[in-house]
Parts: structure tokens; sequence; C-alpha cells
């Protein structure tokens, strides 16, 4: 059995099929967690989760890009306000295994500097009142971080740094150095990859970190694996990923995929 631990299947992109997807990935035993990136994808991951006995779960969360109202063609998002007690309420569904994902994304900002600090302080701000959500119902986090990983660190490092427990969670989609990973390793989180492995070469970093700390994912429908074929990923395109990781450790395919599903199992508490 694998468990793709991000995708998205609550998303636009499945509306008309999602339910076929989903038959021929648990007919495959392919587990998924869909993750939720603002109220409304939320909501439809916790609705598709629950139709479910086994093999699909749920993330529920506000994405930093969503805290901003866009209008640009392929990406339109109108703001949306975090509403503690409306997260609260979805994820306290037993399909729920994590808050997320959220963080910090910092890839388009605003120019002017006074409008950099508050759009970075309001990601800050949301990304610890959600923080907390995790905390109080020990949930584990999935963390979105672009261009952000001074600040998830600095934030992670003061929140944590007093206290007992560790933070709890995958940095998901990684592209960062083994300098930053070391960190985040440091931390006790773990790191995911997905199919931007064929796009960046990130094998010198998969080297070096420990396979039980190896998130595996597909952020479908985004980031297809070039030898998957097809425009919209999907949970089975997991299996190169993992074909790809085995590669870059020279280990079998089945130990990548054994060890992988196990971390899935242990961290989502699935
Ligand atoms: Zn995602």
């Amino acid at each position: 059995m694998l468990i793709d631990t991000h995708s998205h299947l609550n998303f636009n992109a499945y509306k008309n099929d999602s339910e076929e997807i989903i038959k021929n990935c648990l007919d495959d035993d392919v587990w998924m967690i869909n993750v939720g990136s603002q109220y409304s994808t939320s909501c439809r991951a916790v609705r598709i989760a629950e139709k479910y006995l086994q093999g699909v779960y749920a993330a529920v969360g506000l994405h930093p890009d969503h805290l901003e109202t866009k209008k640009e063609i392929e990406y339109k998002t109108k703001e949306e306000k975090f509403d503690y007690k409306k997260y609260r309420e979805l994820a306290l569904s037993e399909k729920v295994k994590a808050i997320g994902e959220i963080g910090l994304d910092y890839w388009c900002q605003p120019k002017n500097k006074i409008k950099q600090e508050l759009f970075k302080e309001k990601q800050k701000n949301v990304l610890l009142k959600q923080l907390n959500l995790a905390q109080k119902l020990n949930l584990p986090v999935i963390f979105h971080c672009r261009k952000a990983h001074g600040d998830l660190l600095e934030i992670l490092k003061s929140k944590f740094q007093n206290s007992n427990v560790k933070p709890k969670g995958v940095v998901h989609c990684f592209t960062g150095n083994w300098e930053v990973a070391q960190r985040y390793l440091e931390m006790g989180l773990y790191l995911g990859f997905n199919g931007i492995i064929f796009k960046l070469n990130l094998d010198k970093v998969i080297k070096k970190i420990p396979l039980e700390r190896i998130s595996i994912e597909t952020d479908c429908p985004y980031l297809s694996p070039p030898a998957y074929q097809k425009q919209r990923n999907d949970p089975l395109s997991l299996k190169y990923i993992i074909q790809k990781i085995a590669e870059i450790k020279n280990l079998s395919y089945k130990k990548i995929a054994e060890t992988t599903t196990e971390n899935a199992k242990k961290l989502f508490n699935i």
C-alpha cells in the first residue's frame, strides 16, 4: 500500500470525476490525504473523505495565497480571513489527519516596502493561529513554504524553543538546500517530495535526508512526473516519485515504498 500525503482531488480540476479517480486509486492500494487550501476546498476534502471507510483522508487549512485578492488570469482568488472556529469545527472530523496546507509564500509580494511588511506580517499571523489550532487538536501540520524558509524557521524556533513539545509535521514540496533541510530535520519535521524532483536537481539533498524522514506526495493536479504523460496529475503517479528516490538513494523500490508508507502512517496517525 502507498499513501499520497498531499493530493488535491478536492480541487475543481476533479469536479466531475474525483470519485472515479479515487476508486482507481483504492483498487490499486493507493491511499491519499486531500489537502485544503481555503475554507471551501477544506470542506470539500472532509466531505470526500467522509464517504470512505478508509483510504481517503483530509487536511484543512488556509494557504497564504488565499489571504489576498488576486486577479491574475490563471490564478484568481478572493481574500479570506482566517476563522478559527470554523476551521476548528471542520478539523474535529475523524477523517482530518492534519492542519494544512499552511505557511508562508513570498513568491509574489508587493514591491512597496510598507505593503511588503504588512503582507508578511499577515501571513505570519495567520500561520501562528493555525499552529495553535494544530497544537490544540494534537494534529500534525502540512507546511507550504516558498521563498520564506528563514522566516518559517524563525517562527518555529520561537514558538517551540521554550516548550517540551516539538513541532509535528512535514514541509511539503521541499526544494531547499541541505543547510535548510538539516534545520527542519533537527526540529523533528519530515520533508515532502513530489514531481518537482524531475524539474529541479534535488538529488544531493535527497541523498542526505534519512529515509525515515521523507514523505512522498503528488501535489496533484500539479507537478505530473514527465513519464506519467498526464497533464492533470493524480495519486497513481506516486510510483514514479518512489522510483526516482530509489535511484537517488541506491535502494530498492520496495524499501522506499514500505518505509515512506510507514512514515505517513506514523506522522498522520493512519
Ligand atoms: Zn498543495
